[in-house]
């Protein structure tokens, strides 16, 4: 059988006019002799809706109806879709999460997919063309339904490519490609033709929300053959591919941001063993995912400072955890920011080329824009700025790197 699997995020079906358009884009698939699996989103904006409909009953909802509502986007996508289909005599019908099934864990909110049966689906598909499944949503084996986390339909989507050994996996969306930083903040950002994988999942990471950063460590576990489409144009896309062919490339292939930072510093911490343990081992018991890491070195071997970053959704907890860790640890105090953003610059060209943390520092440097914390991976390099400069800071980076069209 020569299936693919096509994933609609919610732009591409923000209306109905738009999922009639889409039709007919995986009309010309089962033209083609393909069977088609189309995975879609909520339509645009629905799931924030929904979310804050949830605030609007509670405070803190229960994380298992929670998802209960914010599964129903999904929902209706699929039905709406499979109407447009059958309106133009593709035989077609809807898959909720829960009926293909798709297994997940019950970490409510961000479930992680266990398993996903193929056998009814691949049985339906022999006499029909097209199944059409809800993204984004599973259920658990405590038989409540399940989220995936935001932007949680691209990893639906390479899940099930994987699962069922699909030829390719196109991720429709509303840029056509993936490019060397946001085209909405850097005009003159470059599509690129093709990245790797390793390089998507840094930048991916680091908050290029184009793929969700799960659904490309997927792809490269699964090979699966992964592109980035525009739903509104006829353009080639982007290949994710395993290796770059040029070995020795010298260009770094992107540059990532990430709002919704939050910086911590707790100073004065005695300098003995075991203190960063009792920290973040005291922030991991609530799950809080501590990203950028930076220790002092003292000089006297009395005290240090200890500087970290964590999403802002997470200050909360975490400042509340570090008043409790206070006193036992004897730090002097802690101080929290949040006007601040991460910029990190990626490519397989950093394990090979030299100048290219000067390039980024001297860059910054020359617009007056002073960082506050760096880390480093083999094909990264990201600094934390004050979000004031962050627009500057994108462009100014694109443009020192050679990256503008
Ligand atoms: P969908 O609803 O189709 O899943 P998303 O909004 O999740 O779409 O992702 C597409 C958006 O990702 C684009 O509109 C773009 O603003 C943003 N984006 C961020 N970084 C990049 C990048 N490097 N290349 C392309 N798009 C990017
Ligand atoms: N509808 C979900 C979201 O907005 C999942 C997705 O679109 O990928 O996050
Ligand atoms: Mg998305």
């Amino acid at each position: 059988m020569n299936l693919v699997v096509l994933k609609f995020g919610g732009t591409s079906v923000a209306d109905v006019p738009q999922i009639k358009k889409i039709a007919l884009k995986i009309k010309n698939e089962v033209d083609q002799g393909n069977k088609v699996i189309v995975v879609v989103s909520a339509m645009a904006g629905v799931t924030n809706s929904l979310i804050d409909l949830t605030k609007s009953a509670s405070d803190k909802p229960l994380s298992s109806e929670y998802d209960v509502v914010l599964s129903t986007g999904e929902q209706v996508t699929s039905a709406l879709l499979a109407i447009s289909l059958d309106n133009i005599n593709i035989k077609a019908r809807s898959w909720l999460g829960w009926q293909v099934p798709i297994i997940t864990d019950k970490s409510h909110g961000k479930a992680i997919i266990e398993e996903i049966k193929t056998d009814q689906i691949l049985e339906f598909l022999k006499q029909s063309q097209v199944a059409i499944i809800s993204g984004f949503q599973g259920i658990s084996k405590e038989n409540r339904i399940s989220t995936l986390g935001r932007g949680g339909s691209d990893t639906s989507a390479v899940a099930i490519a994987a699962s069922f050994s699909a030829q390719r996996c196109d991720i429709y969306t509303d840029v056509d490609g993936v490019y060397t930083t946001d085209p909405r903040i850097v005009k003159n950002a470059k599509k690129l033709n093709q990245i790797t994988y390793e390089e998507m999942l840094e930048l991916a990471s680091q908050g290029a929300k184009v793929l969700q950063t799960r659904s490309v460590a997927l792809a490269m576990k699964y090979n699966v053959k992964l592109r980035v489409l525009s739903s509104f144009e006829d353009l080639p896309g982007t290949s994710i591919i395993k290796e770059e062919k040029n070995m020795e490339k010298t260009e770094i292939s992107g540059i990532a941001h990430s709002l919704n930072e939050a910086k911590i510093t707790l100073s004065g911490v005695p300098d003995k063993p075991g203190q960063a343990a009792e920290i973040f081992g005291a922030l991991a018991k609530y799950s809080i995912n501590v990203d950028m890491i930076v220790q002092s070195s003292s000089i006297n071997h009395e005290a240090t400072d200890i500087t970290f970053t964590i999403p802002e959704t997470d200050l909360m907890i975490t400042e509340s955890t570090i008043k409790k860790i206070q006193q036992k640890i004897g730090f002097k105090k802690f101080i929290t920011e949040r006007n601040v953003i991460k910029i990190s610059v990626v490519g397989n060209a950093m394990r090979t080329q030299s100048g290219i943390a000067k390039t980024m520092f001297e860059t910054l440097a020359n617009n007056n824009i002073n960082i506050h914390v760096i880390s480093t991976s083999e094909i990264k390099i990201s600094v934390l700025i004050s979000s004031d400069y962050y627009e500057l800071a994108m462009r100014s980076l694109h443009s020192a790197f050679g990256l503008d069209v």
